[in-house]
């Protein structure tokens, strides 16, 4: 089973995540893979660390989201295919939503081209299950300033509210548009709140 989570930036995915694995591990009967984009294996976090640097200010929209797509292959084909055909449980930081919001959206390529290199990209393999942590644009930002001592600093830190708000507008719409698969979550709760809602969503979908 194929779980990703989404979310803009200090939606608070990684605390989550953190706290929410080895919930996971203690309960869960299958093996637990938990991973990320961009990266997750080795080639896709050289080519993450080529997206991500803060000097690569020259590089054009439509390279960023080839390259996006380009390492989210290698990860799949190396790592979570892998895991699923084992029947693992695969828990994914980001995946193709990601794309859709930030370079299809807020960059402003259009959701539709993205969603092309995608599916090439994934063979349109999509998530059984995706929790979209959703928070005001304002409040992520709050978050990432408050927390900047633990974080990486990367290039996306140098973009304005407006650039947050069209990523948050743009998860909203995907929330609603395929509310099939998209459980949203809202972010802006205490820690052990969002982590709860997380863990039942994701038990729900695997013993249900
Ligand atoms: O989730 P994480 O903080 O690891 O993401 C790293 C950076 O990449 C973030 O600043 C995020 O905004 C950015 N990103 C992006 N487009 C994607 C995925 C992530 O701009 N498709
Ligand atoms: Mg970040």
């Amino acid at each position: 089973i194929f779980i990703t989570i989404e979310g803009p930036d200090g939606a608070g995915k990684t605390s989550v995540i953190k706290e929410l694995i080895p919930m996971l591990v203690k309960t869960v009967q299958q093996e637990i893979v938990a991973t990320r984009e961009p990266g997750g294996s080795r080639i896709a976090e050289e080519i993450r660390e080529l997206i991500l640097n803060p000097e690569n200010t020259e590089m054009d929209i439509r390279t960023e989201a080839l390259l996006y797509a380009a390492g989210r292959r290698q990860h799949l084909i190396e790592k979570i295919i892998p895991a699923l055909e084992a029947g693992k449980v695969v828990i994914c930081d980001r995946f193709v939503d990601s794309s859709l919001a930030y370079q299809g959206v807020a960059r402003g390529i259009g959701v539709s081209e993205v969603a092309k290199i995608n599916q090439f990209a994934t063979e349109n393999l999509s998530p059984d299950l995706t929790l979209y942590l959703d928070i005001e644009a304002h409040l992520g930002l709050e978050r990432i300033n408050q927390n900047k001592e633990n974080r990486q600093f990367d290039r996306l830190d140098q973009e304005t509210l407006e650039f947050h708000e069209k990523v948050r507008s743009a998860y909203l719409d995907i929330a609603k548009e395929q509310s099939e698969r998209v459980v949203q979550i809202d972010a802006s709760q205490e820690l052990e709140k969002v982590v709860e809602e997380c863990y039942q969503t994701i038990i729900k979908k695997i013993t249900g």
